[in-house]
């Protein structure tokens, strides 16, 4: 199961997410909280398409680049 975190620092509450995988994220008060496993999703087009890369998906995109 992948583990999904969205920083809720970076996130701008643009609902790209949201409207992409909503069984997965959901906005709340202008931020995205994770909801649900991304089973269902293309996680990859979700992290891909977050304008302030504030989601991370282990084994995709900006959680690879962390690695040494
Ligand atoms: S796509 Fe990124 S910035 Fe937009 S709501 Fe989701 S986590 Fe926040």
């Amino acid at each position: 199961m992948a583990n999904i975190e969205v920083d809720l620092d970076a996130c701008v509450g643009c609902g790209t997410c949201e409207s992409l995988c909503p069984s997965t994220f959901q906005l709340q008060d202008g931020k995205s909280y994770v909801i649900g496993d991304g089973s269902d999703c293309d996680l990859e087009e979700v992290v891909n398409s977050c304008p302030t890369s504030a989601i991370t998906v282990e084994g995709i995109g900006s959680a690879e680049r962390k690695q040494v």
